[in-house]
């Protein structure tokens, strides 16, 4: 596969953008290919954090209609932010924050996302039936500023990083405007900025990210069925602080503190106490430059594997992780990036019988001015379920991010079938849409503004 080069991605843009004049005047046409859609994407806006929406359509010519939320409330992108978004069952949540620890006015706010899918005998079919409407909103000075938010086991769970817990969103009941404000139900449970991992609705892990004090490395696990007013049962230390990720896998929580990984047992009927808890660690090596521990920072998974990545430059690594081994260690793939690039957290998808890693390498300095780019890691070339196989299937140039804290950084969503991905630019203004058969990108969507976090529900129509 030839690249793009700067100058060949460029006049692809022109081309995309000549292209969608067509579309639109050619729709009578009683001779085009029927359009089909292929995904319903959201996204945010990080100029005018706002929300906007689009079907993504093929037929004679890519496609892409950009609108706006029924009924999404004006966020001041001046004192406020968009937080981590997340969509399940036709159902998508945003939260919100401000810059002010919450004390202005931050929560979340839920949409209907007019997708459905119907079952049809073996398989589903994804209908795009409805226009997207905010159904519920909890914007306030009392929210705490939410930060993670994390789908498990078919509910929502919204950290709220100023009052040292989180939430519990039912998505059954975010579907109706008459229910969603009291869909939530608040448990204390980590702080700072929390990182939280629900396991079976049953217990939650929810850490702090404080890099030194009493609450360093301090992990609070919360018991989700407890009746009457919730309660941590305990707590535990890592032997690190500044926990930046968790994740759960096999029966076991993962976490992501200044030095390697630790794991520990989930502990679903709550015997352990803080003294008898068995904490294990991974290294993931010194850093050659700084002479410092190496770290990471978010998980992601991939059937019984744990995904993260560390280090930039030549240092830069997907490493991956067995987590139903009963004793779980370190896989590492060399990932070739630029100086004064770094990999952003690995985003993984089932495809055609195949699983892949996307991940970006980003310049670690905004302004440094280094070609950017997307790497695809194919999981396990010989498809035995061992990952310790896993190789780059392709690296390309993309248009660059614009980071700036939590913000700025290159977001991709898959359909739901795996066939194609959406990737922003943020730098750029433009929505890619990225074709997995192929592995190239195949249209380029000028959609202006600063795109960031994107979500993409639903999968290719299919007419029989
Ligand atoms: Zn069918």
């Amino acid at each position: 596969m030839v690249p793009f080069t700067r100058s060949t991605m460029t006049s692809f843009v022109l081309a995309v953008v000549f292209c969608l004049s067509a579309v639109t005047g050619s729709s009578a046409d009683a001779q085009a290919v029927r359009n089909r859609i292929l995904m319903r994407v959201f996204w945010q806006d990080r100029e005018t954090a706002q929300l906007s929406w689009a079907d993504i359509t093929s037929g004679d010519k890519w496609g892409i209609k950009r609108a706006w939320i029924h009924g999404f409330p004006m966020v001041d992108a001046e004192n406020q932010e968009l937080a981590p978004m997340k969509h399940h069952n036709g159902v998508l949540v945003t939260g919100v924050r401000d810059h002010q620890d919450g004390t202005l006015q931050s929560g979340w706010i839920s949409v209907d996302t007019g997708v459905f899918e119907e079952p049809h005998g073996n398989h589903t079919h994804w209908k795009y039936t409805g226009l997207p409407k905010v159904t519920g909103m909890n914007l306030d000075a009392h929210q705490g500023n939410p930060g993670q938010l994390s789908v498990s086991e078919n509910i929502f769970y919204l950290a709220h990083d100023q009052k040292n817990g989180f939430s519990q969103l039912q998505p059954s009941l975010l579907k109706q405007a008459s229910s969603a404000s009291e869909s939530a139900k608040f448990f204390s449970g980590g702080g700072s900025h929390i990182a939280l991992a629900a396991v079976n609705d049953a217990v939650a892990y929810s850490s702090w990210d404080d890099e030194s004090g009493p609450n360093g490395g301090r992990v609070d696990v919360v018991p989700l069925r407890q009746a009457g007013k919730p309660k941590i049962a305990y707590s535990f230390q890592l032997p690190s602080a500044a926990i930046h990720g968790i994740t759960h896998n096999s029966g076991k929580v993962f976490l992501a503190p200044a030095d390697g990984i630790c794991w520990v047992k989930v502990d679903l009927s709550l015997k352990e106490t803080a003294e008898s808890v068995q904490v294990n660690y991974l290294s993931l090596g010194q850093d050659e430059l700084s002479d410092r521990p190496v770290r990471t920072g978010t998980f992601s998974n991939a059937r019984n594997w744990v995904l993260c990545t560390t280090g930039e430059g030549d240092q830069s690594k997907l490493c991956l992780i067995n987590a139903e081994s009963a004793d779980p260690s370190v896989v590492k793939v060399n990932v070739p990036a630029a100086d004064g690039l770094r990999l952003t957290a690995p985003e993984t998808v089932l495809s055609l019988g195949n699983r892949y890693a996307f991940l970006f390498q980003e310049r670690t300095d905004a302004v440094n001015g280094v070609q950017e780019q997307l790497t695809v890691v194919e999981l396990d070339p010989d498809r035995n379920r061992d990952f310790s196989d896993a190789r780059i299937r392709t690296t390309i140039p993309v248009g660059a991010s614009r980071t700036e804290g939590h913000h700025g950084h290159h977001a991709i969503a898959f359909d739901a079938y795996g066939r194609y991905a959406a990737f922003t630019e943020p730098g750029e203004g433009i929505l890619n849409l990225f074709s997995l058969q192929d592995m190239q990108v195949v249209a380029r969507f000028k959609v202006g503004g600063s795109p960031d976090r994107i979500v993409a529900v639903g999968a290719p129509e299919h007419f029989h």
